[in-house]
């Protein structure tokens, strides 16, 4: 499956993947489960993407 050169989507959603992922190396809190709001934020917006971006993909499927 080859990546789209200009799939925004596809981008946005491994950025905030890769934001949450390096928030949550660099952060005590969270790492304790104690959500730090910059975590929370950082989680919601990478859930989304994931959300829209599933649903784009299981529409293109069939
Ligand atoms: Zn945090």
């Amino acid at each position: 499956m080859a990546k789209q050169p200009s799939d925004d989507l596809y981008d946005r959603y491994m950025g905030a993947f890769e934001a949450s992922a390096q928030h949550f190396k660099g952060c005590d809190a969270c790492q304790e489960g104690r959500n730090c709001p910059e975590g929370a934020s950082l989680h919601e917006r990478f859930a989304r993407l994931q959300d829209a971006f599933r649903a784009r993909q299981s529409k293109r499927r069939r």
